[in-house]
This record gives C-alpha cells, sequence and structure tokens, in this order.
C-alpha cells in the first residue's frame, strides 16, 4: 500500500504573511496523518512555514535546489541550506524550471544526485507538452526524462523520490488529463521504474498527478489505481481547495 502523497507547490506568490497564515489554515483544517502533505513556499518564507507548521506532521518542499554544495553561484541555494531551514522535501525538474529557465534532463539529474545525498525528499516532475502529446509521443518523451533524471541513481536511492507526472498543457490552464489519460501515463510509468529498477521499486514508488487539480476533481484522478497523490500549484493558494483535495487522497 503506497502511503498518498499531497503537495502544494506555491511558485512565486504571496507575502510572508499570507504564506504563514496559509500554512497555519492548513494545520488547522485537520491532517488526519494518512498522507504525507507538503507545502512549498518561495524559498524566503521557508523558514516561517517551518515554524507554522512545526508542531504537525505537514513537510516543507523547496521548489528548487542547486547541485553545488556552495561557491560562486549568485542567486542559487544549496540543499544542505533547505537542510538547514528545516525543508523536508524538494521539487526537480518543475516544467516551469524546464521551459523558462532552460533547466535540461542532465541538470536535474544533477541535482537529484546532490538531493540524494541529504535527508530530503525529491519529488522529480516530468511531462510532455502538447505539441509532443498531439505528435503521439507522451510516452516516449516521459520515459526520456526519466532516463535522464534517474542516471546513475541506484535502487535503494530511487525508492525514496516521489514522481510527479505532470503534462505541461494541464498545468495552470484549468485543462486537467483525464482520470484515464492519467492513468494510463503513471502505469507506463511504473513499467518503466519496473524496467529500469525492480517490480518492488515499481510497486513502491509514489506517483503524483499534477495539472489543474482542484478540490472537485481530486477525488476522480486519485481514485485510479497508479495515481498516489497530487501536486498541486494554483489550488494549493487556497486553504478550503488544498483542504479538499487532501481529504479526497484520504
Ligand atoms: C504545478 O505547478 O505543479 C501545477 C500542477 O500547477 P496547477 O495545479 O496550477 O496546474
Amino acid at each position: 500500500m503506497r502511503r498518498p502523497v499531497v503537495a502544494g507547490n506555491w511558485k512565486m506568490n504571496l507575502n510572508g504573511q499570507a504564506a504563514v497564515e496559509l500554512a497555519a489554515a492548513i494545520v488547522k483544517g485537520g491532517i488526519d496523518g494518512s498522507a504525507d502533505i507538503v507545502l512549498c513556499p518561495p524559498n524566503v518564507y521557508l523558514m516561517s512555514v517551518v515554524d507554522s507548521t512545526r508542531a504537525s506532521s505537514v513537510g516543507v518542499g523547496a521548489q528548487n535546489a542547486y547541485f553545488e554544495a556552495d561557491g560562486a553561484f549568485t542567486g542559487e541555494t544549496s540543499v544542505a541550506m533547505l537542510v538547514d531551514c528545516g525543508a523536508s522535501h524538494v521539487i526537480l525538474g518543475h516544467s516551469e524550471r524546464r521551459q523558462l529557465l532552460g533547466e535540461t534532463d542532465a541538470v536535474v539529474n544533477k541535482k537529484l544526485h546532490a538531493v540524494m545525498a541529504s535527508p530530503l525528499v525529491p519529488i522529480v516532475c516530468v511531462g510532455e507538452t502538447l505539441a509532443e502529446r498531439e505528435a503521439g509521443k507522451t510516452v516516449e518523451v516521459v520515459r526520456r526524462q526519466c532516463e535522464g533524471a534517474f542516471l546513475g541513481i541506484s535502487e535503494d536511492q530511487a525508492a525514496r523520490v516521489v514522481l510527479a507526472y505532470e503534462p505541461v498543457w494541464a498545468i495552470g490552464t484549468g485543462k486537467t488529463a483525464s482520470p484515464e489519460q492519467a492513468q494510463e501515463v503513471h502505469l507506463d510509468l511504473r513499467n518503466w521504474f519496473e524496467k529500469r529498477y525492480t517490480s518492488a521499486l515499481a510497486q513502491g514508488i509514489r506517483i503524483l498527478y499534477g495539472g489543474s487539480v482542484k478540490g472537485s476533481n481530486a477525488k476522480e484522478l486519485l481514485s485510479k489505481p497508479d495515481i498516489d497523490g497530487a501536486l498541486v500549484g494554483g489550488a494549493s493558494l487556497k486553504a478550503d481547495e488544498f483542504l479538499q483535495i487532501i481529504a479526497a487522497a484520504h
């Protein structure tokens, strides 16, 4: 039985006070401990969100990390710094970073290796664009992204990873993959893990769906056998919506 994960990616939204209030409202909303709940604020609010969630089981994740340990990398944040701030998780390879900031599979792989040397749980994102889906290349693209991200990653290390399938055309667009479309890709990804590693690894790894998940569509998506939770953008900025998604994961 895979433990569900519901992670909220707040992206570059909110201010310090709003971040703390949102975290407090989610903690107060009744987390019953049957799923891993993770809030991913902008880095500058990491420590205050860690403080707001301290008395709860809610984890706090960063939205990115750099692969070097330290040095002249202006504007970047190392994995050790995130750990120092109290983070428990980190998102890697989000499509906005791939598309807007030129992050390649090779960079995602370096970041994953850096995270593996720390206690952080990586949430690795893969997903196809609309043009790739329409060209029938969805499976090819997500497998290529997985091949790249997991290069040199051992089975023990891979077991710590949470994968997020996030079709780019469904992110922030209000268009959601149908539960059937999402399930098909999740199953294919699980099969990829079986071929790349073992059946035990494939059966254990948590694969989240992301892309316009809301309170109203979460239950149907999360009831699919290979969908183990959600990575949520827009709807994670509203406590009541996010709590509905958490309830659907339970
Ligand atoms: C995301 O950014 O990871 C995401 C899934 O966004 P949204 O839920 O807004 O589509």
